[in-house]
């Protein structure tokens, strides 16, 4: 007999996890169908940052507030650790410390945040590099997971616990209504959803050729665990975030930020680079990153981007051990200006995308949203109220 589905959802990465996370609450039976044997996609080469602070005020904040929530409901169910929580913005220039103080007097953009002068970030940060700094914005909010096991472990648990049918190793081809082709065989579902990150070249591909779509390549670095009890204090940034993060850059002063970096960097405004740094368990950091644009995405890799995501690092923070055990890059779908992309090709399928840097703060917030709106649309086809 065929399986009829509620949803089925294209893609096994974080975005597609997190819609199925949202129609398994509903009590909808739902397939995830992912073309790899485990998820391999930007969802497990990410920093596993959950970022709040410096996201555009607006829909991309109040998502990410909103998938905070549910990452710090879910992840204690699920068997992930929160490795660390907050984020340490290092200021290192005056004009970097302009648009904080500005970001951290906006009762909604700074909202819990404190901003620290240099002695106190020095003293309670002993991380940081003292030279140069000339003080830290304390953000409370954000969480970071390992997202090399958090995708896989939220995997299982949503198959475990929430009732998740989870099938890898299988390909979408066609999406016809609810009806979808795929290389083991037809799947029927009453709605869909095409989470499929950077895969431009796939499903939709004609359609998704009408958006201004391109993708952007990160560079990733992994160093050596780091000596017992040197401990970030949190995720940390520097000033050059400042230019990427929309919740800084959309405030006047950062365009002071954006001349002096044209002025004595500009590699790094080429090369798209600023500095996150997270930890994991074992004491090993994970460093970046890199935004190279492009469609195809450039099969060489800059080494210069690598240099100078070190010296970033180096600059800012005391690291003990410098020996880089891993390099890695990552994709994602990219629109300037634009954070995700929701489309709806057919009644009851969704295309969803998130097109920046934000899908691990994001996703679950979105997820919510579109089967929201799918129950919605299948509630007024059979004519009855949600
Ligand atoms: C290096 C890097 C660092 C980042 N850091 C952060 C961060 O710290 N915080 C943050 O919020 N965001 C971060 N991001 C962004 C975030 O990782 C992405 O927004 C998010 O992972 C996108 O998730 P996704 O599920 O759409 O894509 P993916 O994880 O790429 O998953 C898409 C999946 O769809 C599958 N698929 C595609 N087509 C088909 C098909 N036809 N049939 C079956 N399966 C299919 C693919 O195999 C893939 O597994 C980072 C991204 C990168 C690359």
């Amino acid at each position: 007999m065929t399986q009829i589905y509620d949803l089925a959802v294209v893609g096994g990465g974080i975005v597609g996890l997190a819609h199925a996370l949202a129609a398994a609450r509903r009590g909808w039976r739902v397939v995830v169908l992912e073309r790899d044997r485990h998820a391999v996609g930007a969802s497990v080469r990410n920093f596993g940052f959950v970022t709040v602070t410096g996201q555009q005020a607006g829909a991309c904040l109040r998502r990410a507030r909103r998938s905070r929530e549910i990452w710090a409901e879910v992840a204690p169910q699920a068997g992930i650790a929160i490795e660390h929580e907050g984020l340490v913005f290092a200021i290192r220039s005056a004009e970097a410390l302009a648009v904080i103080e500005a970001f951290a007097s906006d009762p909604e953009r700074g909202a819990g945040c404190r901003l620290l002068e240099s002695e106190e970030a020095a003293e309670g940060f002993p991380v940081l590099r003292r030279e140069g700094l000339l003080g830290a914005l304390w953000s409370p909010h954000e969480l970071r997971v390992d997202p090399r096991h958090a995708v896989a472990r939220l995997t299982a648990w949503l198959a475990e616990t929430q009732g998740v049918e989870v099938r890898f190793g299988v390909t979408v081809t066609a999406v016809e209504g609810g009806w979808l082709a795929t290389d083991a065989g037809p799947v029927h579902a009453g709605a869909v959803v095409v989470c499929p990150g950077a895969d431009l070249e796939g499903l939709f591909r004609h359609r998704l050729a009408g958006f201004d779509l391109t993708k952007c390549k990160l560079h990733m670095l992994r160093l050596a665990p780091q000596p017992a009890g040197w401990r970030l204090p949190g995720g940390v940034m520097r000033d050059e975030s400042v230019v990427r993060y929309l919740g800084y850059a959309e405030l006047p002063q950062a365009a002071a930020v954006q001349a002096r970096l044209a002025a004595e960097r500009p590699e790094l405004l080429e090369m798209g680079i600023h500095l996150i740094a997270t930890q994991d368990a074992d004491g090993g950091l994970v460093i970046g990153d890199s935004h190279h644009y492009g469609d195809p995405p450039a099969p060489f890799d800059d080494a210069r981007a690598e240099e100078a995501i070190l010296s970033l690092a180096f600059e800012t923070l005391e690291v003990p051990n410098r020996r880089v055990v891993e390099r890695w890059t990552g994709i994602y779908p990219s629109v300037p200006g634009r954070q995700a992309l929701i489309d709806a090709p057919g009644p009851a399928v969704r295309l969803v995308l998130v097109t920046s840097g934000t899908g691990m703060s994001t996703a679950f917030a979105l997820g919510e949203e579109v089967v929201a709106d799918l129950a919605g649309e299948r509630a007024r086809l059979a004519g009855v109220a949600e």
